[in-house]
């Protein structure tokens, strides 16, 4: 716990310099930060004024084998000794990297077995749409570059990741979203399938394709489970629709795994649920447990050897950090806990729970609604009448003020309420037990009760 005058000079601090990501800015400058953490421990953040605070969100949805794992920052620390940085361009290279290659190799479904690397999300997406642009071009097809991607899909904050976000939010900022970005329908199984008497085919990724030509599409990019849009889980059948629909039409499939993968849906990736097995899976976040900024782009040998075959030109796409050694290394150690205290089948496990505490809530309080879970992923829903389907008016901020009522009484969680929807998304460290899952619950009972 910090003394008084530490924490109001932190506060005027960050105020006064601190730009923060994805807040408002005139909260920040009228109450400046809204809580400053100190240190984190399993499922535990602590803050400044020494209060501890469940971090039912695995912060961003990364830290997936919780947080205060020395051995994170003894690999680290040891990588940096031996080797701090070497670049990966120009073919060179590093034993880390391979290392942490052919790991990743033994675990990706399929024939995903070749590996770019970033440092996040963001750039893991615009890789995956430059690489199948030029996959494209290479193969003597330039015109075949739009990428469609889902409503209420969120890619990332770069300029293409924004323009597949299907978050109108995201665009606001940007004037520029580029045109050659559609958005799908989500999970019109049936219209992926070819039905074409549901009223909605012309918005599903079928109706898109055969209205804009699959000679034009490049790509197709799905979230196995839309994380940012409010836990929306792909219903069965969905991912295998569009991995038959890109194999009909001879279009790419790119999984956004940022979220889904390392173990947080109960298998080791997202896909893994459905059994499909997409051309290019995007990961971030749980690569590392967000103990250090790393994300890569699987890709399927077949692609990289088509690649190869068909272009001799420098690739032009890479990042100084590319492969880093120290994230590398992490990840490595990352990856080590998470199969040697099988968190993912944790995850598996620790669901069903996750889905009786919401449940709970639901029987508890008749605002909840619409509780859903797969893995260590879940959601609720707040609705001022949910017989009747009446949702909170938007200024009533039902789920903001949740959340600040799970704030005061130590838990974090997220509210998302794009187009006019009140969730409450959970995403807890894959470490969880039954007792600290009871735990959230009664808080958020707790919190229901004072909002509602
Ligand atoms: N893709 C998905 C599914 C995400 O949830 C996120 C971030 O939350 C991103 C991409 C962007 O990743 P980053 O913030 O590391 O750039």
């Amino acid at each position: 716990m910090y003394n008084k005058e530490t924490i109001t000079k932190l506060n005027e601090l960050d105020r006064k310099h601190y730009l923060h990501p994805t807040s408002s800015l005139k909260q920040h400058q009228e109450s400046g930060p809204k809580r400053i953490f100190t240190e984190g421990k399993g499922i535990y953040l602590t803050d400044v004024n020494g209060n501890q605070y469940i971090d039912a969100l695995a912060s961003l949805w990364n830290v997936n084998i919780g947080h205060g794992r020395k051995e994170l920052g003894e690999a680290a620390s040891q990588q940096m000794g031996k080797l701090a940085y070497s670049s990966s361009f120009n073919n060179l290279s590093h034993e880390t990297v391979i290392q942490l290659s052919e790991k990743l190799a033994s675990m990706t479904p399929g024939d995903l077995n070749v590996f770019f690397y970033t440092s996040g999300g963001s750039e893991s997406n615009d890789t995956a749409f430059k690489l199948v642009r030029h996959y494209w071009k290479m193969k003597g097809q330039p015109e075949k570059k739009k990428i469609i991607g889902l409503e209420r899909a969120y890619h990332g904050i770069t300029m293409g990741a924004t323009s597949a976000t299907g978050i109108p939010q995201f665009h606001n900022m940007t004037t520029s979203i580029s045109p050659d970005f559609l958005h799908a329908a989500a999970h019109k199984t049936n219209c992926e399938l070819g039905d074409k008497s549901d009223p909605d085919y012309f918005r599903s990724i079928r109706g898109i394709i055969e209205k804009e030509s699959p000679e034009t599409i490049a790509a197709i990019i799905v979230e196995p489970i839309q994380g940012a849009g409010g836990v929306i889980i792909s219903p069965d059948g969905y991912l295998e629709a569009v991995r038959k629909l890109c194999d009909q039409y001879g279009i790419l499939m790119i999984a956004d795994e940022v979220i889904c993968g390392f173990g947080r849906t109960g298998k080791m990736f997202g896909v893994d649920n459905w059994n499909v097995v997409p051309d290019i899976m995007c990961m971030a976040k749980g690569i590392t447990s967000g103990y250090i900024p790393l994300g890569a782009v699987a890709m399927t040998e077949r692609l990289r050897d088509n690649l190869a075959a068909v272009s001799n030109d420098v690739l032009f796409h890479g990042f100084t950090y590319s492969g880093h050694p120290t994230a590398c290394a992490v990840a490595l150690k990352n990856i080590e806990i998470l199969e040697r205290e099988n968190l993912a089948d944790n995850s598996r496990q620790m669901g069903p729970e996750l889905l009786k505490g919401l449940k709970f809530l639901e029987d508890k309080h008749t605002i909840v609604t619409k509780s859903r879970v797969k893995g260590l992923l879940g959601a609720f829903e707040l609705f001022e009448d949910r017989e009747q389907g009446i949702p909170f008016n938007p200024e009533k901020m039902a789920a903001p003020k949740l959340v600040e009522e799970c704030l005061s009484r130590g838990l974090i969680v997220r509210a998302v309420t794009f187009g006019g929807t009140n969730i409450i998304a959970l995403s807890p460290p894959l470490i969880i037990t039954k007792e600290e899952i009871e735990k959230i619950t009664l808080i958020l009972s707790e919190a229901i009760q004072a909002v509602k």
